[in-house]
């Protein structure tokens, strides 16, 4: 081949996959730093991260956390961050008593507590926090029992259909469908006095697999415990919603605290729930709602009649979050953060050390590149939160309690949780949802080789047809993230590997080094895989001339989600007056392609001084701002995004466009029409920043 050839070759390659806000002279140079940053990764360094931190249980609050939060301190200080601990203190209730007994028709009183497995030394550690639903009240109710499936508004309108009232019983839930708190609170809605959430085996057990230690699956004893806190109305310590809680600072009395749940509510295995629903008379439950117990499920209520005891100590407790910089050299008031949380329930290998350890190692290369002379433009961040675990606690606080220099300084939120092996899941603001694909484009997958936003993305139901196009989803409540988009208006991206090898341990004593290293991605080679990832991201949102902002996907992911909403809204959607919106949509997709064009116009021509391209990145990163309105959403003001939210009923699960779509849902039709005009108010100031944007990116040499 000819010289020539050769160059119009790879001048090709390289005009397909440029890389969004590199100037081409930037760009060459940028690319050659990025391959050799995801090179440096290591696998066994990120076993040896997880090992140290899951060697004892470290939850919120207790003094093995705070020495997690210190080991990470001492390996970002040796790599030479400037890194140090932010302590805040939160109400986080430790239980001093749980009692669940059978008292009619016979009499057993329930394990609540799991076994030690001779195949893995971390099931006998000391000091692990008993089995419970963090946020749950005391109490001391006996009741009949009562079989509710997984616990959704639906369930109880077939229950009603049966003629069955939930009225002061105790009901029994199985966790899967819906967000544990979700399934709480529906229950005191209902007038519940208790409630009691198990694992069934067809969920995470014997049903699907072997289980733990013969398979990665839930074994008999084995319980979920976690977080019973009303996310959906606030996130952090339910004693300082809207600000930081430090010593000496207000708080709420407990009594005032929304967010805490009205009834006691625990966690069980199933082979406690097995001892007490096989006790359950009245109708066969519905083919739907049976699990895999070895026996005829039925509805109750009754004659099985339990009791549920609860007490907490309700303390206050210290929460460590540690914070590690590097500085960056033009505009070291702009700032990326990546974040995982470091407490566990127990161990936690893997939820949340998977993560934490990919985080470490992700720093770690960045400061080595900073040895070989690589300097990030923007200031790059790096957190480890705690009591993540009992409601996004440590994170918010901090955010809390920094809102006003994050609303001018941070960019991007970045977080990471739980990862394990399989194919790449992202969620995020939609303005990056052309730069994660890009990103994705420029990183292979470790098993098949294939550049990660082709492997693994078999297309829906079944067909052959070309894989989907790649999309974000969008961000609910099920990590660190939340106060960062939906408080403050921060762009926000998770992360995380799953999907195969599947699993049991979640939130209990079994999640842990052995099992990790057994059933998950136990050569950390997806481990690795993310550290590349978050570094080349972290690399290209520092370094960018121009950030990666881009506004068509957010235009067509807002039509998108309109259109849904006609669809809830079905034959009512007469009542739904979506005009505006769609106007101001047109206006946002015009004014999308006009700032695109103008943007890569922008970074074709040589880079402009740092000085005048400042100004023009702070109103692209501060975009996301448009959305969040300081009077919130309908009846929950913490939250101020009216693009995305946790939904009311499904906790975890995203609610998109949530003002207009939770009233139209609960066909609440004047106030869906109101918060219409919201959104469109949002979008036409959206709108205008982008024509701001495009002037102002005109206007350089
Ligand atoms: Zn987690």
């Amino acid at each position: 081949m000819p010289a020539w050839a050769l160059l119009f070759l790879s001048i090709s390659a390289f005009a397909q996959s440029s890389i969004r806000g590199f100037p081409p002279p930037l760009e060459a140079e940028h690319r050659q730093r990025e391959l050799k940053a995801r090179l440096i990764p290591e696998a066994s360094r990120i076993r040896t991260y997880m090992q140290r931190m899951s060697a004892e249980p470290h939850h919120a609050g207790s003094p093995a956390s705070r020495a997690v939060a210190e080991y990470a301190l001492g390996l970002l200080r040796e790599w030479g961050f400037d890194a140090r601990i932010e302590t805040f203190e939160a109400l986080l209730p430790y239980p001093t008593s749980r009692v669940v007994e059978l008292v009619e028709p016979v009499r057993y009183r329930a394990r609540l507590q799991e076994p030690i497995l001779e195949e893995d030394s971390d099931s006998g550690d000391l000091h692990q926090l008993p089995t419970y639903n963090a946020y749950s009240a005391s109490g001391d109710v006996t009741a009949p029992l009562l079989y509710v499936n997984y616990g959704l508004p639906d369930d109880y309108e077939h229950l009603k259909r049966l003629g069955i009232d939930p009225k002061g019983k105790i009901v029994i839930a199985r966790y899967g469908q819906s967000w544990r708190g979700t399934k709480a609170k529906v229950a005191h809605e209902h007038g519940v006095a208790g409630c009691i959430i198990y694992s069934d085996p067809r969920d995470d057990g014997y049903f699907r697999g072997d289980v733990y230690p013969a398979g990665a699956f839930r074994p008999p004893h084995g319980v979920q415990r976690g977080s019973v806190m009303d996310m959906p109305l606030y996130v952090g310590d339910p004693l300082s919603p809207g600000w930081a809680s430090e010593p000496g600072s207000k708080r709420l009395k407990l009594e005032e605290a929304q967010s805490i749940m009205k009834i006691p509510v625990l966690p069980m295995s199933y082979e406690d729930a097995s001892a007490l629903m096989r006790h359950l008379g009245g109708p066969v439950a519905p083919e739907a709602w049976r699990g895999a117990l070895g026996f005829t499920y039925h509805v109750g209520p009754g004659p099985a009649k339990v009791r549920l005891k609860l007490d907490f100590d309700w303390s206050t407790r210290p929460v460590h979050n540690v914070i590690a910089r590097i500085p960056g050299t033009d505009w070291p008031d702009q700032w990326i953060l990546y974040g995982n949380h470091h407490d566990a329930w127990v161990n936690g290998a893997s939820d949340p050390l998977s993560g934490a350890s990919s985080l470490l190692e992700s720093a770690r290369s960045l400061a080595e590149m900073r040895r070989t002379g690589w300097r990030p433009r923007r200031t790059l961040l790096f957190a480890l939160w705690d009591a993540e675990e009992f409601g996004l606690v440590g994170s918010t606080e901090w955010v809390e309690k920094h809102q006003e220099e994050l609303d001018q300084k941070l960019a991007v939120y970045i977080n990471s949780d739980s990862t394990g092996k399989g194919g790449i899941g992202a969620s995020g603001s939609h303005s990056l949802e052309q730069f994660v694909r890009e990103v994705l484009r420029d990183i292979q997958d470790p098993a098949s080789g294939k550049p990660l936003l082709e492997a693994r993305r078999p297309p829906r139901n079944g067909s052959t047809a070309t894989p989907e196009e790649f999309r974000l989803g969008s961000l609910g409540a099920g990590s660190d993230y939340v106060a960062f988009l939906d408080h403050a208006g921060v762009s926000s991206l998770n992360l995380g590997f799953g999907g195969e090898g599947g699993g049991g341990v979640y939130h209990s004593i079994y999640d842990s080094f052995a099992w990790y290293t057994r059933f998950s991605d136990g050569d950390f080679t997806y481990g690795r895989t993310l550290s590349a990832v978050t570094a080349t991201m972290l690399m290209r949102l520092s370094g960018a001339a121009f950030l990666p902002f881009e506004f068509g996907s957010v235009a067509r992911t807002i039509q998108r989600f309109s259109e849904e909403i006609v669809k809830v809204a079905g034959k009512d959607a007469g009542k739904l007056d979506l005009r505006d919106l769609n106007t101001e949509l047109g206006k946002l997709a015009a004014a999308a392609k006009t700032l695109e064009a103008d943007y890569q116009a922008a970074a074709r021509r040589d880079s402009a001084p740092p000085d005048r391209l400042g100004p023009i990145n702070e109103a692209l990163y501060r975009t996301e701002r448009a959305w969040t309105l300081a009077s919130g959403l309908p009846g929950r003001p913490w939250y101020k995004h009216h693009l995305y939210a946790p939904g009311m009923y499904t906790g975890y699960g995203a609610k998109t466009l949530p003002g207009v779509r939770e009233a139209v849902e609960a066909a609440r039709w004047e106030e869906a029409n109101q918060q219409a005009t919201v959104a469109s108010g949002a979008i036409r100031s959206l709108t205008a920043e982008l024509g701001r944007i495009s002037a102002m990116l005109r206007a350089l040499p």
